[in-house]
C-alpha cells in the first residue's frame, strides 16, 4: 500500500459558498428519495407479475457491475490514480462504467478532476450551492443542477486538458471510442440473460426493462446523489475545504462513494471509508483485485489521520 498526504491544496478555494440552510437541504433530500420511495412501492405492488427472482438478478448484478466500473474504474482509477493496474483491466472497468451511460470515460473524467479542482467555487461544474440563488427557487435551482441539470450545460472550454494523461493509454482511448457500444451490450447482455434463463421473449424483455433500462435510472439517481446529498447532508469530520458531507445511505448505496468529506480530503485515496464501520464495497473490491494480483500501489493516507483503523 502507498501512503499519500492529506489533501494537497490544488487550486485556491476562496470562492467556497456559504452552506444552505436547513430548510433548503431537508426540501432537496426530499426531492431525492421520492423518485426512490415511489420505486420500491412500485416494485413491491409488481412482484410476481413481471418482477420475480430472474429480473431482480438481473437488476441486481448489472447494478452492481456498471457501479463497480463507475466507483473502482471512472472514479477511483481513472480520475484519482488511487491504485495501479494492467491494460487489460483497464479496458474491462472502462467499458464496464460506460454501461453506467453517464458519458464515456474521458469526458466523465474530466468532468470529475474539475469537480475536485474547483469544489462548490463557481468552476465547480455541478456544485448545489452556486447555481440557484436565494429563496425557494434558488434551492431548487441550486439542486436540479448539481443533480443531473449540469450534465445538458455545454462542456467548459478545454476540458481536454484535464485527461491528457489518460489520451496516452491505448487500453482507455480505445474504450472511450467504443462509448455507444458498451451502451448496447449494457441493454443487451440482461435482455439476453432473460431471453435464456426463462426460455421466453416475454422474459428478454423484462430482462432489458429491469437489467437495463430501471438498472441505468438508478445508478443514475444514486451516483448524482454523490454530487448533491452528498454536498448537502452528512458529517464533515474534514471541514475545512469545501462543503462535502460523509452520508452513510450513500456510503452504502453508491459502493462506498458516499463517504464523500473523507474522499475531498484524500482524494487520492483508494479507501474512502476510513473507518471500520464506513462500508466501502469499491475499496473491498480493490482489496480483492490486490490480492489477485490484479491491482498494485493501492494508495491510502498517510499516517493515520482521526478515526482509520486499518
Ligand atoms: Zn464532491
Ligand atoms: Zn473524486
Amino acid at each position: 500500500m502507498t501512503p499519500i498526504p492529506a489533501a494537497a491544496p490544488d487550486s485556491p478555494h476562496e470562492a467556497v459558498a456559504e452552506p444552505l440552510s436547513l430548510a433548503a437541504r431537508a426540501a432537496t433530500l426530499t426531492a431525492v428519495f421520492i423518485p426512490h420511495a415511489r420505486f420500491g412501492a412500485a416494485g413491491a405492488s409488481v412482484w410476481g407479475w413481471g418482477l420475480g427472482w430472474v429480473e431482480f438478478g438481473l437488476l441486481a448484478g448489472m447494478y452492481v457491475l456498471s457501479a463497480l466500473g463507475i466507483t473502482v474504474g471512472f472514479h477511483r482509477l481513472f480520475t484519482h490514480k488511487s491504485f495501479e493496474t494492467n491494460a487489460v483491466v483497464r479496458f474491462v472497468l472502462a467499458a464496464l462504467g460506460s454501461m453506467a451511460v453517464q458519458g464515456s470515460v474521458l469526458r466523465w473524467v474530466a468532468y470529475h478532476r474539475r469537480h475536485h479542482q474547483h469544489s462548490d467555487t463557481p468552476d465547480d461544474p455541478h456544485s448545489p450551492h452556486h447555481a440557484g440563488g436565494r429563496g425557494l427557487w434558488g434551492v431548487v435551482r441550486g439542486f436540479w443542477h448539481s443533480h443531473i441539470g449540469w450534465a445538458f450545460k455545454p462542456d467548459p472550454v478545454n476540458l481536454d486538458r484535464y485527461v491528457a494523461d489518460l489520451k496516452k493509454l491505448t487500453s482507455v482511448r480505445a474504450a472511450d471510442a467504443l462509448f455507444p457500444l458498451w451502451i448496447v451490450l449494457g441493454l443487451a447482455a440482461p435482455a439476453a440473460l432473460g431471453g435464456v434463463l426463462t426460455g421466453s421473449w416475454a422474459g428478454a424483455l423484462l430482462g432489458l426493462l429491469w437489467g437495463g433500462l430501471v438498472r441505468v435510472f438508478l445508478v443514475h439517481h444514486v451516483t448524482w446523489s454523490v454530487n448533491s446529498v452528498c454536498h448537502l447532508w452528512g458529517s464533515r469530520p474534514y471541514p475545512e475545504k469545501d462543503h462535502s458531507r460523509n452520508n452513510l445511505l450513500f456510503g452504502l448505496l453508491a459502493m462506498g462513494e458516499g463517504w464523500h468529506n473523507n474522499h475531498h480530503a484524500f482524494p487520492s485515496s483508494a479507501r474512502h471509508g476510513l473507518r471500520w464501520w464506513q462500508v466501502d464495497a469499491s475499496y473491498y473490491v480493490i482489496r480483492l483485485m490486490a490480492w489477485a494480483g490484479l491491482a498494485w500501489k493501492v494508495r491510502l493516507p498517510a499516517g493515520r489521520p482521526a478515526g482509520i483503523v486499518a
